[in-house]
């Protein structure tokens, strides 16, 4: 069945109306009609998977979307434009150029805690790139992955934007086919599956994958700020982002006054929405049951599970320790544990210990030790003073490295991911340097064997 549209889409790519400026554009203005025709039924979408609010999904899913699709059409023509680059005078009379080509057919697998963003935006780069796609949503948010399926078939025909609904099963089919790019988000565990199979076919990839990413906050931070922006990015989407702050690691000395802060802010922000039903919940019992296990120790804040409606409160733990449970694995839900460091750079070392996460956020208003961090610890990105914010910059590039995945995207690195770079030199035959040859008399007096 997946052969059938994997089969046909090839057929439309190789007719090449896919790679034409103006049928590309159109595709980007058309994947955006649909999706505003689908806005409702999208927003109502996410309320029932997990309880997602309008103004959180608007921000973080549709809105964004909206954006990378006008930044892209904007751009496009410029960036999608034949590139001359320069060429050495050993090359006398050629010219060198770099054409922008699609791969062909690709394939762009979802995880389900930004389900309609993380299936859509990479879209858009393989479409504006040129080539055609077939989308897997994730199974867990099965109701947004309808309306995925909806908004495509209103927008594309299937030869050209195919959206597949199903589980590990139809991923394990999708991937054995010879696509020509895989762009898969998700856990390291299934990245490593994944590029397995695209291994079979030397299939190029994306893996844009998780981690445990800190933020670290120094006895120079701005206490009060870093306390706010850390659980705003740590509880947003229930904790459920790849680029939330796992854990806080926090000088000794200012460990008490950001704890007091991070309650604080804690309670103004997300008290009211978990006690009125509308903080959102864990995307399956499994993921709550992983979540509610964790909760242990000295519980400074929160720290209730509500097993009914699969909620649990955003939760700080103070005194924790590299040994513990929660320090094991991507936590990946709303509990944020706290452990203390005496010197940064013995900090740096421990963090330095931990697999390339995805993100780190240093907090400090001293430059210097901002600039040690980043260059000392390996990570994919992050920011300065802040969490998750450097994402919705299309000017960044976004992705992680190790074991927090490999390759980069958003803005023009989406086009850029899905694009091959073809190098040309254009030989003049105006005139034939005898040199290069063999057995030429120039040549053979250099040449000593
Ligand atoms: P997941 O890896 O379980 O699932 C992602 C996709 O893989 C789903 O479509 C699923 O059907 C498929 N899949 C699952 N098991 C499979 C198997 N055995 N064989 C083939 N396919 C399989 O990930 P998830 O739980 O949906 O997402 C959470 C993870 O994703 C976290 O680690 C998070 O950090 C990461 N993530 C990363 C980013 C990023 O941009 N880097 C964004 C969001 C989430």
């Amino acid at each position: 069945m997946y052969e059938s549209i994997f089969n046909r889409q090839k057929q439309f790519y190789q007719s090449g109306k896919t790679r034409t400026l103006a049928f590309r554009i159109e595709a980007l203005k058309q994947l955006k009609r649909g999706i505003q025709y689908y806005e409702s039924d999208l927003l109502k979408a996410m309320k029932k998977d997990f309880n997602k609010g309008e103004a959180e999904a608007y921000l973080t899913e549709i809105g964004y979307v909206y954006n990378e699709i006008n930044y892209t059409i904007k751009n496009l023509e410029n960036w999608a434009e034949t590139t001359k680059v320069k060429t050495p005078a050993t090359h006398t009379g050629s010219i060198s150029k770099v054409y922008k080509e699609p791969y062909g057919v690709v394939l762009i697998i979802a995880p389900w805690n930004y389900p309609f963003n993380l299936t859509i935006a990479p879209l858009i780069g393989a479409v504006s790139a040129g080539n055609t796609a077939i989308l897997k949503p994730s199974e867990h948010t099965p109701t947004v992955a309808g309306v995925i399926s909806n908004i495509i078939a209103l927008a594309f025909p299937e030869k050209y934007v195919a959206s597949v609904e199903g589980g590990i099963e139809t991923n394990q089919s999708l991937l054995s086919l010879p696509f020509n790019y895989i762009f898969y988000t998700g856990s390291s565990h299934v990245g490593k599956i994944v590029m397995q199979s695209a291994a079979k076919h030397l299939t190029p990839i994306t893996l844009e994958l998780g981690g445990k990413s800190p933020a670290i906050v120094t006895k120079n931070a701005d206490i009060k700020i870093a306390a706010k922006r850390i659980v705003w990015g740590k509880f947003l989407n229930a904790g459920q982002t790849c680029v939330a702050p796992d854990f806080v690691y926090v000088d000794a000395s200012v460990k008490a006054s950001l704890i007091y802060h991070m309650k604080r802010y804690t309670k103004k922000f997300y008290n009211n929405a978990f006690k009125t039903g509308t903080y959102m919940n864990i995307v399956n019992e499994q993921h709550f049951e992983r979540l509610n296990d964790l909760i242990q120790g000295n519980v400074v804040y929160g720290g209730t599970a509500r097993r009914a409606t699969l909620t649990i409160e955003p939760t700080i733990i103070d005194d924790v320790d590299f040994s513990d449970d929660i320090m094991q694995e991507e936590i990946f839900g709303p509990i944020l544990p706290v452990l203390e460091f005496r010197s940064l750079d013995k900090a740096l070392l421990d963090v330095r210990d931990l697999p390339d996460p995805l993100a780190l956020y240093i907090f400090t208003d001293k430059k210097s030790e901002a600039k040690t961090v980043i260059r000392s610890v390996p990570f994919g990105g992050g920011a300065v003073n802040d969490t998750v914010f450097h994402l919705a910059n299309p000017h960044l590039p976004f992705g992680g490295r190790g074991n927090s995945g490999m390759g980069k995207y958003h803005g023009k690195y989406s086009f850029d991911t899905f694009t091959h770079e073809k190098s040309i030199l254009h030989q003049t035959t105006a005139f034939d340097f005898p040199f290069r040859y063999p057995n030429a008399k120039l040549f053979n007096k250099f040449i000593k064997y």
